[in-house]
């Protein structure tokens, strides 16, 4: 099942328990507006390449819409549809005044250099400026894209639109960001996890985690949670996992990535496993953290880990979702598990606006203040009504839109 049709699937199960009628049900899950760009640009060797861009705009009933931007060579309309509407329910389930969007470039950031790529992230804005700013679609950083690149967008939207730093976030702290934006995505997973462990008694000094990716998202998570005391078994990145029951120096990890620029796979501890395999070891935790479908019925009945939090956007599929949950596995949802990012996104936003920059304690107990606010009150719903976290998530988000649409009137 791909992406869109995924999250259709979870929308329409949370749809049905709401009773949300059908023309209604047709207008929240249509996305406003897809658009698909030509991206040509000069390489390195003075040749003309061309690349393909996207920017699905999937809902604008309480608020501007955002989302991130993500390079890489597997995006197509059909995630980036998915990854928009995502947007849209992780948005309304912390309560943020936003609707969803998500865009992405087909690219493998590996094979272009860094004037390629920003060439390439220029030449995309030209296609994509007329509908994207400050109070209509704001990007952000997701899979391939970082600092440098929000940077080139902020730089490109300015020559036709005049100097407004609020269009993009996620930005470099020395240019218009806020600390804490980058930690946020991994940190906010971490707090929600340990929300998580509570929730089924687990002392965090019991607790064993696997973390699959180890960049903007699972490398947080993963010191976040080393410090809170768990056992970190195993660790990856697209090259490969390291494993070590008793477990792994997160810091030792962080210093080896950073210093020589080197994958997790050279790493001097543990033992070598697949990406694969990580998901499968004897874990009482695990955190997918990297790219989405990564948990589907190829190898559901082999996951032994009884909770799971999605730092990625989409990890199980919906068939995977319906056995793990039959199984009394304990998922906590991508819309409210990865939703730190925006949370932060939206604190650097407010920001631009104000021209007034908080400091990091202050981004840090903001975004635990909210994402512990949205985890009260999804736990609370999937407690009244015995139904999944990920259900319970859904019904809020969808009812918060659907409220918003209701009063904003369909004509
Ligand atoms: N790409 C991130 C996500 O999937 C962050 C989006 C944002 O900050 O707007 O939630």
């Amino acid at each position: 099942m791909r992406l869109f049709e995924a999250t259709q699937h979870f929308f329409n199960e949370a749809a049905d328990q709401l009773a949300v009628h059908d023309s209604l049900r047709d207008l929240l899950s249509t996305p406003l507006r897809e658009v698909q760009v030509q991206i040509p640009y000069e390489t390195d060797s003075g040749k003309t390449a061309c690349l393909v861009g996207y920017r699905v705009q999937h809902n604008r009933a309480r608020g501007p819409m955002k989302g991130g931007l993500r390079y890489h060579p597997g995006v197509d309309l059909d995630e980036v549809r998915g990854l928009a509407s995502l947007m849209t329910w992780k948005a309304a389930v912390v309560d943020l005044p936003y609707g969803g969007a998500k865009g992405g470039v087909v690219v493998d950031v590996a094979k272009v250099s860094e004037r390629e790529l920003e060439r390439i992230t220029r030449r995309f804005i030209d296609g994509i400026h007329d509908i994207i700013g400050p109070d209509v679609d704001i990007p952000a950083p997701d899979i391939g894209t970082d600092q440098r690149v929000m940077a080139w967008i902020m730089s490109q939207f300015n020559k036709y639109h005049g100097f407004n730093p609020g269009v993009v976030t996620g930005k470099a702290v020395e240019h218009y960001g806020i600390p804490g934006r980058a930690e946020a995505t991994g940190r906010g997973a971490g707090i929600l996890a340990l929300k998580l462990m509570q929730r089924l008694n687990r002392d965090p000094r019991e607790t064993s985690v696997a973390v699959q990716g180890f960049g903007n998202v699972g490398s947080h998570v993963a010191r976040f949670l080393s410090e809170a005391g768990c056992r970190i078994v195993a660790i990856s990145d697209q090259y490969g996992a390291r494993y070590a029951p008793q477990g792994l120096d997160v810091g030792q990890a962080l210093r080896h990535v950073a210093q020589q620029k080197s994958s997790i796979k050279e790493l001097n501890e543990g033992n070598l496993i697949s990406n694969d395999e990580l998901l499968e070891i004897e874990v009482d935790m695990l955190i997918p953290a990297a790219i989405g479908g990564v948990v589907t019925e190829a190898n559901m009945t082999r996951i032994k880990a009884p909770m799971i939090v999605e730092a990625a956007n989409g990890p199980i599929s919906p068939e995977a979702d319906r056995y793990l949950n039959a199984r009394g596995v304990a998922i906590l949802p991508d819309i409210l598990a990865n939703a730190g990012g925006v949370t932060a996104s939206y604190f650097e936003w407010a920001q631009n606006r104000q021209h007034y920059r908080w400091n990091l304690q202050r981004v840090r107990s903001e975004l635990e203040r909210t994402l512990t606010t949205a985890y009260d009150e999804v736990s609370a719903e999937a407690d009244a009504r015995n139904i999944s976290l990920r259900l319970a998530a859904y019904m809020i988000g969808i009812r918060r839109v659907a409220f918003a649409t209701s009063l904003d009137g369909m004509n």
